[in-house]
């Protein structure tokens, strides 16, 4: 009927949906539905159902309608997708070569988040109503209820010290009523002058620059370069009281889980609640709550990882990105971006302030800064007044360990001395498991990983092989698979573990403690551990990279760098730079509070200017030299890089399209094309890798470049993936 009215006109509307397509669809709107671009939405795609966002731009009128399909469901009760969000998702599927559509479904993380929190089923007492006898369990129960207000029924069972059934019984009598209480009050807003520690007159000027960076009706990006222990936490709190005062929401991004908890306890004793957390590792539940909290502008403050940037926040008013320098905010699977730059572009996009901080930041973010892009604060003391440590080498070559053994005896020496005083000594080595090589003496047999081209690491805890690349693991085996001889197979260089053995054997008597990403019991045990440590419930801390980041260990005085020179042959234009933040954070943490604290950097090549950098302390040098080494290369952040990744199961046809894929490339003078050369990494989980890289003046517009090049290029077949890594982190 409907159909047959001559005024009635079919309306469409474009949807972006949570697939790797190009662009939005277009989809019939049922009569009687109005939806605007952000509506959150159901749409059939293909044989089943997706929840997609009705998008900008115009739906394509020329489909025929017979053809189109519906919007099934409207979400009513969740806010549409604000055009700032709207427009963030489309420039980081522009930047990243990336389909929008994945990139939305990183907003839409939340499904059960759409629907109102069912209410949850309470009692509450009838006014003047009594039950017919009086037994000492009901008393309990009516004069806990003596403040009139609702009660879950477990909760009231449990308040009153009853069972069940008494409560039953007096719903029964209708004494009681059933009445629907809301599942959860939102969460207590932080106080802004629950407790503010005095600031040291540097902090001071820091925190004061932040707030004015507000006013700035464009936005702005500010880089806090301040020393370990500097205090730079409680100077962006000061920008995220700012934040709130203003009626704007904070996020702010960590690199890594294990260091939310000390966070939420910093945060909680300055501004009297805890902020909401964000990452994988929180509930469906929690997760549902805080995407609901963050949309409906109850929460005010969310602290996450990476994938926090694409919450659908009512009025973000401020990003953090603590430790911006660390390469966790890259994300290198699905949509690779940088969590920092895409917070740099978020805060652009909504005209509001974002913070970088670090104690080591990132090149580009330094040369941002020396050029006035972003404003920068410095630190260069810590806030305790403590000294920075006192950093030494350790000459492998002449003072090294006998044959087998990983502790240099000047290193040994420090441990002792630090125990005896009753301190806490940290040995770092960024290498899980105990030995990263397995072979046997009589054959000469390798464990490699079947999957991949990378050799099984013993675990000697677990008893297993594993791979650190596709997680394949094996148990080690009594006899060698190749020549069958038993007792044969030696462990080859050392793990944590190994360091882990050789310091019970030295100080049988220290409480040691293994810290890596992969000890048994997860994050929840690595959360205790972490706080063990930080109250100073073990003596030598055994560590991977895990504990080099932003920890506070007020009891730690010692840092023994196991294997300095680890990162820097690396064939990654980063390599300097990444290991001078690494090992300047892991020694940082030696004596933040009390001061007095050491580090020992074992070496074989003390005089690389990166221990060299680190030993003199004299950061800025370090800087200086790496910013111009790369401008003479023409490397980021002077230059713009891009990686094109081919993988597939086949190898000669996966190098074969690659080598087509170059000669496909149109000719461009400002682009120089490394590759194809097998990756690194050159196989990862049964597909064979190879890497071509892009080079480009800065200005260049690479984006477009590539997009020309592979719309143009052969298309990948066979099984072949094609992966773009804009301004690739890892070169594996
Ligand atoms: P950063 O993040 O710069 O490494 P933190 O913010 O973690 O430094 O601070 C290091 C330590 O110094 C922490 O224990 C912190 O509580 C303490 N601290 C920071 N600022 C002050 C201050 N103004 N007064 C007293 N202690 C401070
Ligand atoms: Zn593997």
């Amino acid at each position: 009927m409907l159909f047959d009215d001559p005024d009635f006109k079919e309306t469409i509307a474009s949807v972006l949906v949570p697939v790797a397509v190009p662009r939005a669809y277009t989809y019939k709107v049922p009569p009687g539905i109005s939806v605007v671009p952000g509506t959150i939405v159901r749409v059939p795609l293909g044989t089943r159902e997706v929840v997609g966002a009705v998008w900008d731009g115009e739906p394509d009128a020329a489909i025929n309608p017979k053809k189109l399909k519906s919007i099934t469901h409207v979400y009513q009760n969740t806010a549409p997708l604000d055009a700032d969000l709207r427009r963030f998702v489309d420039w980081v599927a522009g930047w990243t070569l990336g389909a929008p559509g994945m990139v939305l479904r990183m907003v839409l993380r939340s499904e059960e988040a759409l629907e109102p929190e069912a209410p949850v089923a309470g009692v509450r007492r009838i006014e003047g109503a009594e039950p017919d006898r009086w037994t000492d369990a009901r008393r309990r129960v009516l004069e806990t209820m003596e403040d009139g207000f609702a009660w879950t029924k477990s909760g009231l069972a449990h308040a009153a010290g009853v069972s069940p059934s008494v409560i039953d019984g007096l719903l029964q009598q209708e004494v009681l009523e059933v009445v629907s209480m809301p599942a959860a009050p939102p969460p207590p807003k932080p106080q802004l002058d629950f407790s503010q520690k005095p600031l040291t007159p540097a902090q001071q000027a820091a925190a004061e620059g932040l707030v004015k960076t507000f006013d700035k009706p464009n936005g702005s990006v500010t880089l806090i370069d301040g020393v370990t222990g500097s205090g730079k936490t409680e100077v962006y709190f000061e920008a995220i009281a700012e934040a709130i005062r203003r009626d704007r929401q904070a996020l702010v991004l960590l690199p890594e889980i294990a260091l939310t908890e000390q966070f939420l306890r910093r945060f909680e004793q300055r501004f009297g609640v805890y902020p909401a957390e964000w990452h994988s590792e929180i509930t469906v539940k929690n997760r549902t709550r805080v995407w609901r909290g963050v949309a409906s502008g109850d929460v005010r403050v969310v602290i996450g990882a990476r994938s926090a940037l694409f919450l659908p926040f009512k009025e973000l008013g401020l990003i953090i990105v603590d430790e911006e320098h660390d390469a966790a905010f890259k994300q290198d699977d699905r949509v690779p971006y940088s969590a920092r730059d895409m917070a740099v572009v978020r805060g652009h996009i909504s005209k509001f302030p974002v913070i970088l901080a670090s104690a080591t930041p990132s090149v580009e973010s330094r040369v941002n800064a020396e050029q006035g892009r972003y404003t920068l604060f410095e630190l260069p003391e810590r806030a305790s007044g403590a000294a920075l440590p006192d950093l030494q080498a350790i000459d492998m070559r002449m003072e090294g360990p006998e044959r087998g053994r990983w502790l240099a005896p000047g290193l040994i020496k420090a441990l002792l001395e630090t125990f005896a005083e009753g301190d806490q000594s940290l040995l770092f080595l960024n290498r899980r498991g105990y030995a990263p090589l397995t072979l046997c003496r009589t054959c000469g047999h390798r464990f490699q990983c079947p999957h991949c081209s990378a050799w099984l690491v013993e675990h000697r805890f677990q008893k297993t092989l594993v791979c650190h690349h596709c997680g394949h693991n094996e148990k080690v085996p009594d006899a060698c698979p190749s020549c069958h001889n038993t007792n044969t197979l030696v462990a080859c260089g050392p793990g944590v573990e190994r360091i882990a053995e050789e310091v019970s054997d030295l100080f049988p008597q220290a409480r040691t403690l293994v810290l890596s990403s992969d000890i048994a019991g997860g994050p929840e045990r690595l959360k205790r551990e972490m706080k063990i440590v930080e109250e100073g419930g073990a003596d030598i801390v055994i560590g991977t990279q895990l504990v080099a980041k932003g920890h506070n260990f007020p009891k730690m005085k010692l840092v023994g760098v196991i294997d300095a020179d680890l990162g820097l042959a690396h064939g990654d234009p980063r390599a300097a730079e990444k290991t001078f933040q690494l090992l300047a954070q892991v020694t940082g943490r030696a004596g933040r509070v009390t001061g007095g604290g050491r580090g020992f950097l074992q070496t074989y090549s003390p005089e690389h200017p990166v221990i060299r950098a680190l030993l003199s302390g004299d950061k800025h040098a370090f800087y200086q030299a790496e910013i111009e080494a790369r401008r003479v290369a023409g490397l980021p952040p002077f230059g713009r890089l891009a990686a094109v990744i081919v993988s597939g199961p086949d190898k000669g046809y996966a190098e074969g399209y690659a080598r087509a894929l170059v000669r496909a490339a149109p000719h461009d003078p400002a682009i120089t094309l490394l590759g194809p050369a097998e990756a690194a990494l050159a196989m990862v989980r049964g597909r064979y890798r190879f890497r071509l890289l892009a080079m480009a003046p800065r200005q260049f517009d690479l984006q477009s470049y590539l997009r020309h090049w592979l719309s143009i290029g052969p298309k990948p077949t066979k099984g072949l993936r094609l992966q773009v890594d804009i301004d690739p982190q890892q070169f594996l």
